[in-house]
């Protein structure tokens, strides 16, 4: 992509409104615009890392066998009243009357409406387990929406449920769950530590939340400091009890959000202890019946009774994480994406467009980077160098290559590590192979 036919609108003047280094990061990059309290319009540069991080989610859950569908994000208040959920939702719920005035909802989660789908088209034991998702823009009307991306009132997420005959074989399909989250967020470059938490309205038994820590998290977590060292599992084809092993590995040590903490039971002594804030990015829960008894979501069992399915839920919250994942990683300049998720891996830089030589050598190595399939954003536009590296730091891509007429000269070209800051003066060659 080439920077002058791009629709980049950096900021250089950090906005007042934003309080937090990922706020004013995605503001002053040019990835989002406000278009009303935690509504936000996505611009290129943001919409191609939400898409990266949409599309690590979706194949961390297709690998652990859930089924991608897409739900609408506008419900009917039916089934909400089936569940009783109507009522307890509260405020957060954005009501709405259709022109009939049927009572309509913008949903907040989809627990009712995948329980009615799968009720109605489900019948005997021998089609379970399933594991239905989808990636959706949700709605929730906060009441303090904050911190950009990270407390929006509109949000992407990614939402899983799962139906089982047994409670068993529930806690199997939410160890898998566990596991895709271990793996997703490490390919994110992220690390998150599964604490026990409060299942909230959604309710249940058993129940984790997945928290990146940051000094900016919303939530005061608690956590043994052996996490810090803890990588996240390779396996892949792992049976029930592989599973339960990996789950059980992550669940021994200590951590726990403040609803759950207590300084009386905790069993780690305050040396092996730490405080922290985090993020929560995901959140997991096995409910058993709590959906499908009062809507009727039943099966025929092995022995022809009936049964009553056991239900899941798995949430990701895919928007705030572009937010999560800046917040873990940036410094004074700006972004630092990990490579897995930036918009572009390498900015190239022409910091001689006077120059018809320089020009002709750039507009070469953009084609050549392009055809090595590697994702570039060229800088062709007239600015200054100073400007252009600040720009490059700004929007954090991996890797940048400056290329001036000086360097020309010599035959190299100076190739940086965004995360490291390193640079090494290369023959161009070189450097795409390196990149390769
Ligand atoms: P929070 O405690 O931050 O309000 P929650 O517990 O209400 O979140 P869940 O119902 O567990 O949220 O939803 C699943 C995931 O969706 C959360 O773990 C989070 O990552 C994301 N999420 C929830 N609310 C928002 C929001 N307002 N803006 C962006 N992401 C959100
Ligand atoms: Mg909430
Ligand atoms: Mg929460
Ligand atoms: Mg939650």
């Amino acid at each position: 992509m080439r920077l002058s036919r791009y629709f980049l609108p950096t900021l250089k003047e950090t906005p007042a409104e934003a309080q937090i280094a990922s706020h004013r990061l995605m503001l002053r990059a040019g990835m989002i615009r406000q278009g009303a309290a935690g509504i936000y319009s996505w611009l290129p540069l943001g919409q191609r890392v939400l898409k990266k991080i949409e599309q690590i989610v979706r194949e961390e859950q297709d690998r652990a066998g859930a089924l991608e569908v897409l739900m609408p994000t506008i419900q009917s208040a039916e089934l909400w009243m089936e569940s009783g959920r109507y009522d307890d939702y509260g405020k957060e719920m954005l009501r709405i009357e259709d022109r009939h005035g049927r009572a309509m909802l913008y949903g907040p989660t989809n627990e009712e409406m995948i329980t009615d789908i799968f009720r109605r088209e489900v019948r005997s034991y021998r089609d379970l387990p399933k594991n239905l998702y989808h990636i959706q823009w949700k709605f929730r009307d906060e009441i303090r929406p904050r911190f950009g991306v990270m407390r929006g009132r509109e949000f992407l997420m990614k939402d899983a449920y799962s139906f089982d005959l047994t409670a068993e074989d529930g806690v199997n399909s939410y160890n898998a769950m566990f596991v895709a989250y271990l793996r997703t967020f490490a390919r994110l470059g992220l690390k998150a530590i599964p604490m026990q938490a409060d299942t909230g309205p959604i309710g249940g038994d058993l129940s984790h939340e997945f928290l990146v820590i940051a000094d900016t998290g919303e939530s005061e977590v608690y956590f043994e400091e052996s996490f810090t060292t803890m990588s996240a599992p390779e396996a892949l084809d792992t049976d029930s009890a592989g599973l339960q092993a990996i789950v059980d590995s992550w669940t021994t040590p200590y951590a726990a959000t403040e609803e759950k903490y207590d300084p009386a039971t905790c069993p780690v002594s305050s040396e092996k202890l730490i405080k922290g804030r985090g993020i929560e990015v995901g959140h997991i829960f096995f409910f058993g019946e709590k959906y499908s008894a009062p809507m009727n979501a039943t099966v025929q069992g092995p022995d022809g009774d009936t049964v009553t399915v056991q239900m899941g839920s798995y949430g990701i919250g895919v928007s705030r994480l572009v937010g999560a994942i800046i917040e873990a990683s940036h410094d004074d300049n700006g972004i630092i994406w990990p490579e897995s998720v930036a918009p572009f891996r390498v900015g190239l830089l022409n910091l001689g467009t006077k120059s018809e030589e320089c020009t002709s050598f750039c507009d070469t190595l953009y084609n050549d980077l392009q055809a090595a399939g590697i994702e570039v954003l060229y800088d062709d536009t007239s600015a200054g160098a100073g400007a252009k590296f600040a720009n490059m730091d700004l929007i954090g891509l991996p890797w940048q290559i400056a290329v001036g007429p000086r360097g020309l000269q010599n035959g190299v070209v100076e190739l940086k590590n965004r995360a490291t800051g390193e640079k090494v003066e290369l023959n161009p060659l070189d450097a795409l192979a390196k990149l390769k």
